[in-house]
């Protein structure tokens, strides 16, 4: 199953996404997660992206598609992933679009995690002080201010990859604000056809 979790940034995607792998063993594919890497090991790519992400906007296009590009190239891609934070934008589901094209495969679905702008802010909050408590690393970006822009970047260029994949018929909504083992069974539901495929 090659699957696509849209959603505004705090809407659970990656909590969703880790219990996908679990229980359908896909790999999970998170660009914000390899872009933390790419910073955190100091490649060129990695220390351009960590100025821009450590301000809430977006990275260039070209740079996360080469990195999905690469990344599904890999054996272990092969039997599905699961994508997290990609594509944000019009341009790189066009891309996706078209490098799954060239390899005559394509997306099984892609579903929306929806949730309440106003929400999320005490949500990123609370990640962070999780964070902070477990004496994990907290993210630069989990900040209110930050945060604002992340939002703004999601209304301006992400919003717009639901009617993108809408238009293909490939969309599915899922609450992202009810709690997590709720969000987790219906996904599963939306998920159901291509589960027992
Ligand atoms: P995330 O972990 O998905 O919240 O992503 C953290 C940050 O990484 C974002 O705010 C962006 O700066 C950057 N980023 C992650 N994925 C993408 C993407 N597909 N396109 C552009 N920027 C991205």
């Amino acid at each position: 199953m090659r699957l696509v979790l849209l959603g505004p940034p705090g809407a659970g995607k990656g909590t969703q996404a880790a219990r996908l792998v679990e229980k359908f063993g896909l790999l999970h594919l998170s660009t914000g997660d390899m872009l933390r890497s790419a910073a955190e090991a100091g490649t060129p790519t990695g220390l351009a992206a960590k100025e821009i992400m450590a301000r809430g906007d977006l990275v260039p296009d070209r740079v996360v598609v080469k990195i999905i590009e690469d990344r599904i190239a890999e054996k272990d891609a092969a039997n599905g992933f699961v994508l997290d934070g990609f594509p944000r934008t019009v341009a790189q589901a066009q891309s996706l679009d078209a490098m799954l094209a060239a390899k005559g495969q394509k997306l099984d679905a892609v579903v929306e995690l929806e949730a309440d702008a106003e929400k999320l802010v005490d949500r990123i909050v609370k990640r962070a002080e999780e964070a902070k408590r477990a004496g994990l690393p907290v993210r630069k970006d989990d900040d209110p201010a930050v945060f604002a822009t992340r939002l703004a970047a999601y209304r301006a260029q992400t919003a717009p990859v639901s009617a993108y994949y809408r238009g293909t018929g490939l969309l599915k909504a899922v609450n992202g604000m009810e709690p997590i083992d709720a969000v987790t069974r219906a996904l599963g539901t939306a998920l159901e056809r291509h589960t027992h495929a």
